[in-house]
């Protein structure tokens, strides 16, 4: 892996990187045949993702698989196309990449690293909750991977601990760009997870990178706490929380991450941290983080909390067990106009 030396000129650089491959089209030698299809590791909205072989190289990976009918059935194809761009064009510590791409004729399959540690969630339950200082070096990460995306203009738009992954080396990865955007100025759908959606989106204003600080706030908090700020048993009550902005810090909460939350779960954006003149220097100049060594961290060069149990390179064990659905092929290609694109 590469050491960061300047993150500033890494952060330059990285755009020209990206806008090199943000238009690419998938390349069309790759078909179904050349992967060993193993068990399914996650779910998401449109779509789920399978632990596959691929033959030509003997790697694991993990098999983004979305039905075309889905997608346009649900109005995601504009979605899915955002997805495609920006996961094959980000190359980040703290953000899963894609290795290639293809479709048949009904789905869409992304081939992604594997990340065998689970999901941030599961290690979230079974912890309860994390202490401050392990708090700290993941919410580290994030932060990271959302100034390094919001740099390419990127907006994330669905931060929750069910799409951080641990790596074997105890390290975060960013999955499912399936909301993610390119954005110069402001969109306007709405889109993301009830409890960590920001009051902007739920009141349908024109909304900015401003979203994802919100969701970062809501995270730190749920790392810390074990259980999100703004909850209730539907999402019309959570809504009405989240826009009145009143929640309760628990009593556990030391006063730096108590001032760091607070400052960032702004419903005023223009007191909100992250958004101000400063942008993410507000947060990581924080004194909550004035223990960390920003290019220490980028460079992996901190002891993480832990390290997930992982068998062998090909182990699921760290992911949640589903119930399977074989794939169809059809005679011919569909959705040939909305794909065209791809
Ligand atoms: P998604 O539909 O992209 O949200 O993915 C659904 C679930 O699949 C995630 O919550 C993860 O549990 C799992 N997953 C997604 N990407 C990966 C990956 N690159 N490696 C391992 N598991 C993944």
């Amino acid at each position: 892996m590469e050491i960061i030396k300047d993150w500033d000129y890494f952060l330059q650089r990285s755009r020209q990187d990206f806008d090199a491959k943000f238009s690419q089209k998938f390349q069309n030698d790759i078909n179904l045949n050349d992967f060993e299809l193993l068990r399914t590791l996650g779910t998401g909205a449109f779509g789920r993702v399978r632990l596959v072989r691929w033959l030509n190289d003997g790697g694991y990976y993990a098999m983004k698989v979305l039905e075309k009918q889905r997608i346009v059935k649900y109005k995601q194809v504009e979605h899915t196309l955002n997805e495609k761009r920006i996961l094959q064009a980000v190359k980040f510590p703290f953000v899963v990449s894609m290795k290639v791409g293809f479709y048949n004729n009904d789905y869409v399959f992304f081939v992604m690293e594997f990340v065998n540690g689970g999901e941030l969630f599961s290690h979230l339950r079974r912890f309860g909750r994390f202490e401050e200082n392990h708090t700290r070096f993941y919410v580290g990460q994030v932060i990271l991977a959302l100034e390094y995306l919001h740099f390419l203009d990127v907006v994330y738009r669905d931060l929750k601990p069910e799409n951080i992954l641990i790596d074997r080396n105890g390290y975060l990865k960013l999955t499912d760009m399936g909301f993610c955007k390119r954005i110069k100025g402001r969109t306007w759908t709405l889109c993301g997870t009830p409890e960590y959606l920001a009051p902007e989106v739920i009141l349908s204003k024109g909304y900015g990178m401003s979203v994802d600080w919100w969701s970062l706030g809501i995270l730190i908090y749920e790392l810390a706490a074990g259980h999100p700020p703004f909850y209730a048993p539907n999402p019309m009550k959570i809504y009405e929380k989240i826009v009145a902005g009143k929640y309760k810090i628990p009593p556990h909460f030391g006063p730096d991450i108590k001032d760091l939350i607070t400052n960032i779960l702004q419903v005023d954006l223009t007191r909100r941290y992250g958004n101000l003149k400063n942008g993410v220097n507000d947060i990581k100049g924080h004194r909550f983080f004035r223990t960390i060594d920003w290019l220490s961290l980028v460079n992996q060069q901190m002891e993480p909390p832990f390290l997930p149990k992982i068998k062998d390179d090909g182990d699921p064990g760290n992911f949640e067990v589903y119930p399977e659905e074989s794939l169809h092929e059809s005679p011919h290609e569909l959705f040939i106009k909305e794909f065209a694109d791809y």
